[in-house]
């Protein structure tokens, strides 16, 4: 059954469209992340899916029924905030039951079974007492998802939960939410502006830019066969390369050049209408593997060492081919020095081309 659905929802502030006719189907006990750059309109997304902002125009439904103008609390939805929005003076436990108190519909009891599922869950039985600020910023964040929980809600809404936490404790943060869900497969709408945690985290992730959901796929689909340039620069770290190169001719393979760059396509079929023209070329950092000297083939990239950063379990070439940024992920302890010629070969399977106007996926 599908669980939630929006239905060419659009979003207008006056004169910005911060969402634009967006179709999206969360599935029963679906994680789904809404991933995109600042301002792409993740948030307002979610707020509509909580009630918390009104849609300009489309529906949203759960399951058969139309909630677009429903209240937040005639939605069983709950929803956790960036800063955690926890009442300061009350202490933990009393935040996660203040809304459940309030709302009438719960007896004492059940109030009670239900923090100390939940308080369980979330390891913060002894932390039920404190105030917010006796708890660390990670004791915070459990202890907000754990009001979300403790209503049971049809769905759990997230904005960017982690996105306070320092970066040791947002992965850590991150594996527990991961196993949360996989305990609780309460449907979750999820979003994000780090790529990483909507890779890890979502069954399936939607990219948004300018108001539009630009791909929805598995996070391994979306790495491996972007749309469009946009989603392939946007999922993947470090970025994929995308170097403008213009095509000589097709015929028994396309011979996509620029100064030294040479490869040959074996499919060449859909670079039709493309002859002789220009199309961007996609290749990620990891894919572009150095050759051992002297075994460069006519398929391979010459590229011109820049600087590099060792990672420790790689190391980071940048680089620049026929005047444009080249970043290759090479071995660790590689040693290049600045200006050093490196070849790197590619699987074709690897290579992506972008139509140069669009951006859209054409190989
Ligand atoms: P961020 O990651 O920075 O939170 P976002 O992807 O969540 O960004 P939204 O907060 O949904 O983006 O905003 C989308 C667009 O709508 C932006 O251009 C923003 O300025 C605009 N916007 C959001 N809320 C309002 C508002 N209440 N009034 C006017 N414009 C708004």
């Amino acid at each position: 059954m599908t669980e939630l659905t929006l239905d060419t929802v659009t979003k207008r502030f006056d004169d910005v469209t911060a969402v634009n006719e967006i179709d999206l189907a969360v599935e029963d006990g679906e994680f789904l992340v809404l991933v995109g750059p600042s301002g792409c309109g993740k948030s307002t997304t979610l707020r509509m899916l909580a009630g918390l902002e009104s849609v300009t125009d489309g529906r949203i439904l759960v399951g058969d029924d139309d909630v677009t103008h429903a209240e937040p609390k005639d939605r069983n939805v709950a929803m956790v905030f960036q800063n955690y929005a926890l009442y300061p003076h009350m202490s933990a436990k009393r935040n996660m039951t203040f809304g459940m108190k309030s709302a009438g519909e719960y007896t004492d009891d059940e109030i009670e079974d239900r923090v100390a599922e939940a308080a369980a869950i979330l390891d913060i039985e002894d932390l039920l007492e404190r105030k917010p600020k006796a708890l660390s910023g990670g004791e915070r964040q459990r202890v907000a998802i754990g009001r979300a929980l403790v209503r049971d809600p049809d769905y759990l809404l997230m904005d960017e939960p982690l996105s306070n936490l320092d970066a040791k404790l947002r992965i850590q943060m991150r594996a527990e939410l991961a196993q949360l869900h996989e305990e609780l497969e309460t449907t979750t709408v999820y979003v994000t502006h780090d790529q990483t945690e909507a890779m890890t985290l979502g069954d399936r992730v939607a990219v948004m830019n300018d108001g539009q959901i630009q791909q929805i796929a598995e996070p391994q689909r979306l790495y491996d066969y972007p749309t469009n340039r946009f989603v392939a620069e946007f999922i993947g770290s470090p970025a994929m390369n995308t170097l403008e190169l213009s095509l000589e001719g097709t015929g028994s393979g396309a011979r996509v050049s620029g100064q030294n760059v040479a490869l040959v396509l074996e499919d060449d079929a859909k670079l039709d209408g493309y002859d002789d023209g220009t199309v961007v070329l996609g290749v990620r950092p990891e894919d572009l593997v150095p050759c051992p000297n002297g075994e460069a083939r006519d398929t391979d990239l010459t590229a011109t060492v820049v600087t590099t950063e060792s990672l420790g379990s790689s190391t980071i070439v940048h680089a620049t081919v026929a005047g444009q940024p080249l970043v290759i992920e090479a071995p660790a302890r590689a040693e290049y020095q600045p200006g050093d010629r490196v070849d790197v070969t590619c699987d074709e399977d690897r290579l992506h081309l972008f139509d140069p106007d669009g951006g859209d996926s054409i190989y």
